[in-house]
């Protein structure tokens, strides 16, 4: 239930956001189609009450040949309507697609411009000094033997790695890790299916298809691979109705994720940095509008203290539009020191989507009782026949894997060759303290 006519009512501010967004959505053909759309269901409208006006003439006692007249004429209005609707159903298609590219509003204290107009929200920790040569999370690898990437290549193409040893370990480690902090703060773990309907890819805002897809689609289905577990988090209460009083429904997501990375060539993209296949904690939430700012910086803070207990240095960024997703309002990414790429580099991401996603994916809740203390006192009992909303929901990253060894690995080397696990990780790897070197 994309809300056309709240876009064509505030056409300015959608065009400047499509502008600001760098999104290259068709405003002027959506509206064009709006129109079209409109039109033909009035038409379509038309024939259906012309055609009850006939059969209900068609009751009474009538002249036989005036009888032939109203048969002939029901069965012409019937073929034209026919003709109508397949077109009606047509247009709502095309219309539903081109409408899907135009972005969310955004926050209006969101930067404008590109990823250099993003905005530092907080630095945590200090870059960290090292008395030896460092070498970078690749060359860790293979000293400490915990990947291989050169059989993945043969076996899947580039990209692709085996982990291996300790890897394993840190892997498992940082998911129960994860999952076990989130659920800790009120989130309810799931795992999620990893093929999902192409359809329900859309309606989370993602472009299953066209040239630059970021999703792998799987031949001759209607489905894909995932590209991160928002998309069946969000699908899992897909066109129903919430009972106002089980929101905010929480949920923290283990998955793997499946990327093309179509385009990604110049940036970051050596070792596990951007790869097509990973392992990611998601954490998401469904819950009331009004709400969903306050949830957005719960998130975030989260994110930070999952950051800093590992030791992490990093700083928090409020997205500029540029960098935005279609779905997401506002968008705050965690960026982490990665020695290996003398820089920081991005290891989460939290959006706040609005209505964008529930709207598409029809999930309302009914606000119910009224209890503010003027409504009881006038003892109407509350107002549980209130109209339904949309839910807000919001996304975000609890750990990415790769990234996160990536990080443990170049910040905690030791000039020995070894690599110190982070404390709060130690009882989720059996206690393991360091990585040393085998031989
Ligand atoms: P996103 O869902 O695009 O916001 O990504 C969430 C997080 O997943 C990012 O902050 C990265 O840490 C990580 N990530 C994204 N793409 C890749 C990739 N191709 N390979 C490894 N990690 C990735």
């Amino acid at each position: 239930a994309i809300d056309f006519k709240w876009i064509r009512e505030n056409k300015d501010l959608v065009v400047a956001n499509i502008r600001n967004r760098n999104s290259s959505a068709d405003l002027e053909l959506v509206l064009e189609l709006y129109e079209k759309y409109l039109a033909l269901q009035k038409e379509v409208e038309r024939l259906r009450a012309e055609r009850n006006s006939v059969a209900n003439k068609m009751k009474g006692k009538l002249e036989p040949s005036v009888r032939q007249a109203l048969v002939e004429e029901g069965k012409n209005l019937k073929e034209g309507l026919v003709a109508l609707e397949d077109d009606l159903v047509q247009l709502t298609d095309r219309l539903q697609q081109e409408a899907q590219s135009i972005p969310n509003i955004s926050h209006p204290d969101v930067p404008i411009g590109g990823e250099e107009s993003s905005v530092v929200k907080k630095m945590v920790g200090s870059r960290p000094e090292f008395s030896f040569t460092t070498r970078d999370h690749l060359q860790i690898g293979k000293d400490l033997d915990l990947f291989d990437f050169d059989a993945a290549s043969e076996v899947s193409g580039s990209k692709f790695y085996y982990l291996k040893n300790e890897a394993v370990l840190l892997e498992m480690g940082l998911v129960n890790w994860a999952l076990s902090e989130a659920t800790k703060r009120g989130f309810t773990p799931l795992t999620t299916p990893e093929i999902v309907r192409s359809s329900v890819v859309e309606k989370c805002g993602f472009q299953p298809r066209g040239q630059n897809t970021q999703v792998y689609s799987i031949e001759d289905t209607d489905q894909c691979l995932i590209g991160t577990a928002e998309i069946p988090v969000g699908g899992i209460h897909m066109d129903s109705i919430l009972p106002d009083s089980a929101l905010p429904l929480k949920y923290v997501a283990f998955s793997h994720c499946f990327r093309t990375e179509a385009g990604a060539a110049g940036t970051a993209t050596r070792g596990l940095y951007r790869v097509h296949q990973f392992s990611k904690v998601e954490m998401f939430i469904f819950c009331r509008p009004e709400n969903s700012n306050m949830y957005h910086e719960e998130l975030i803070q989260i994110e930070e203290d999952l950051f800093t207990s590992l030791g992490l240095h990093f700083k928090t960024l409020d997205m500029a539009t540029g960098d935005l997703g279609a779905p997401a309002y506002r968008k705050f990414d965690v960026e982490a020191w990665m020695p290996g790429l003398g820089r920081f580099g991005e290891i989460s991401s939290a959006s706040n989507c609005t209505d964008y996603q529930s709207r598409r994916l029809g999930i309302r809740f009914r606000p119910s009782l009224d209890t503010s203390p003027t409504n009881l006192k006038k003892g109407k009992g509350g107002n549980s026949s209130a109209p339904t909303q949309f839910v807000h929901t919001l996304n975000a990253t609890a750990c990415a894997v790769p990234r996160m060894i990536v990080c443990l690995l170049e910040n905690f080397q030791q000039e020995d060759g070894s690599v110190v696990i982070p404390e709060t990780l130690r009882p989720f790897m059996g206690g393991l303290q360091v990585i040393s070197p085998k031989f």
